[in-house]
């Protein structure tokens, strides 16, 4: 017979084969995989069905070109994609990133990701990913509404509210979706459920743009709190300073903690005397200003150019990675452990390294998992897809604390399977398994599809 380790070894080789050229998608691949060997030994019907080799292959991968027209009166072209990964548990639901790093690897990681990290939501979503090698900074609002029409004029033939349910994601804030919605409905009517992360007076949910930052301040708690802690009187580092970071301070800051570093690509500010959060807001959300100017507003604060010491050799007790991923190595792992960090929560996806992982649970540091950790974005999308439905908003308070509850059963599940298959307080183990098991059975229940 078979053993889990043999199966997902074999698969991971196919996979490899397949895929040589896409490190990050292997990368995610390979993270889950290592945690899915007891899952097989327990359920070896898994194995049969050929599960594993079903999920890793993307139910579709769309690739298309976006021409639009410059300031200038220039053509531009730019690669639009839409990775509908699975749908074995609801319509394909995930971001569109803007940024001129993306490329299909990407996408198919973040794809991977989302399958695993919807589950957890314990909301009917599957896992989807999108978005362009178009880079919005310093972009026109002209060039910027040109571009997202003319992406949104070919992705329209694949979503829908019940298909295909794109939200943001780096580079796609409200003024983005408003575009896409606003291209989507002329070309389609208004459907307000074909996307999230609306606009407030269109159909967007209170607390969509606060829910991924605050989500992993949640789980952070929650973490926290099994080792007998809580918020007060910590000092945290926060990487970042867009839509995650600037909610993960604001929500850090309301619960007695103290960020005293954030950044950008150019560089991190740390601030002793803690970030000041409307500054960081007037920056950041208003000016889309670089992160050096903090200091024109806080003289004390001091800017470390990108290139210099990393922003995770700042002492601190908490540490939440929030860019992008890989921004968190080895080196970056073994400075944190060495100054004392007891929780790392990953707020941005996929930012610490295999290698990083292995340092943090190596030393007893509690890890949260991208996928359980910043599940938060997407679960209140899917309550925003929910009011959309019933036609009914929801107030503030009502959606933060279904957030609060979510945050908190991801918790739990993913330490309780983490417990279950022999691997206490190993959350990256739970939240994998606890992730995959629905997605399995779903797969399991409707035949070889
Ligand atoms: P934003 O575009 O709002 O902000 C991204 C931030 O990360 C910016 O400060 C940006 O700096 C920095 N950054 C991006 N790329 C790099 C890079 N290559 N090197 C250094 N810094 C970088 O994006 P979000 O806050 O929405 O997303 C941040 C992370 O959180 C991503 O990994 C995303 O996938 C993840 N996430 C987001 C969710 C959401 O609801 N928005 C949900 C779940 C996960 P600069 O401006 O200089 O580029």
């Amino acid at each position: 017979m078979t053993t889990g380790k043999e199966y997902v070894t074999a698969v991971f080789e196919k996979v490899k084969a397949q895929n040589s050229h896409e490190a990050e998608f292997l990368q995610a691949v390979e993270e889950v995989f290592d945690s899915l060997i007891p899952v097989f030994d327990k359920y070896p019907e898994y194995i049969e069905e050929n599960i594993l080799e079903r999920l890793v292959e993307p139910e579709r991968v769309l690739s298309f070109r976006v021409p639009w027209v410059d300031d200038r009166g220039q053509v531009q072209v730019n690669r639009g994609y839409r990775v509908q990964f699975s749908s074995a548990i609801g319509p394909y639901k995930g971001g569109l990133r803007f940024h001129p790093s993306v490329n299909q690897s990407i996408i198919k990681f973040l794809g991977f990701e989302q399958i695993f990290k919807n589950s957890l939501t314990g909301l009917p979503i599957g896992g989807g990913k999108g978005g362009s090698n178009f880079d919005p900074k310093g972009k026109s609002d002209n060039e910027v509404m040109r571009f997202t029409q003319s992406f949104m004029t070919e992705l329209q033939k694949y979503i829908g509210p019940d298909i295909d349910v794109p939200a943001g994601d780096i580079g796609v804030g409200g003024r983005e979706i408003g575009y896409l919605f606003g291209q989507y409905k002329r070309l389609n009517g208004y459907k307000n459920g074909v996307l999230t992360g609306k606009g407030l007076t269109y159909g967007g949910s209170l607390a969509r743009t606060e829910a991924t930052g605050y989500g992993a301040v949640y789980f952070a708690e929650q973490m926290l709190k099994a080792r007998g802690e809580g918020f007060a009187g910590k000092t945290a580092v926060v990487s970042g300073s867009g839509n995650v970071a600037i909610y993960a301070t604001e929500k850090l800051h309301a619960l007695g903690a103290k960020v005293i570093a954030v950044s950008d690509s150019s560089g991190y500010v740390y601030d002793k005397e803690g970030i000041n959060l409307e500054t960081l807001k007037q920056l950041k959300e208003v000016e889309r200003a670089r992160i050096v100017k903090y200091t024109e507003h806080h003289p004390n604060a001091v800017f470390t150019p990108a290139g210099g010491d990393s922003i995770w050799t700042i002492k601190a007790d908490l540490a939440f990675p929030c860019a992008t991923q890989n921004e968190l190595n080895a080196a970056d792992a073994k400075a944190l452990v060495a100054n004392g960090v007891i929780a790392v929560t990953e707020g941005a996806n996929m930012p610490s390294t295999l290698e990083a992982i292995e340092i943090f649970l190596e030393a007893g540091v509690s890890f949260g998992p991208a996928k359980a950790a910043n599940a938060g974005g997407v679960a209140v999308s899917a309550l925003e897809m929910a009011q959309n439905s019933q036609r009914t908003p929801w107030t503030f308070e009502e959606v933060d604390s279904k957030l609060y509850q979510i945050m908190k059963a991801i918790y739990t599940n993913s330490a309780a399977a983490a417990k279950e298959f022999g691997e206490e307080g190993n959350l990256v183990l739970g939240a994998n398994i606890a992730g995959f098991l629905k997605v399995a059975q779903a797969m399991s229940a409707q035949g070889v599809v």
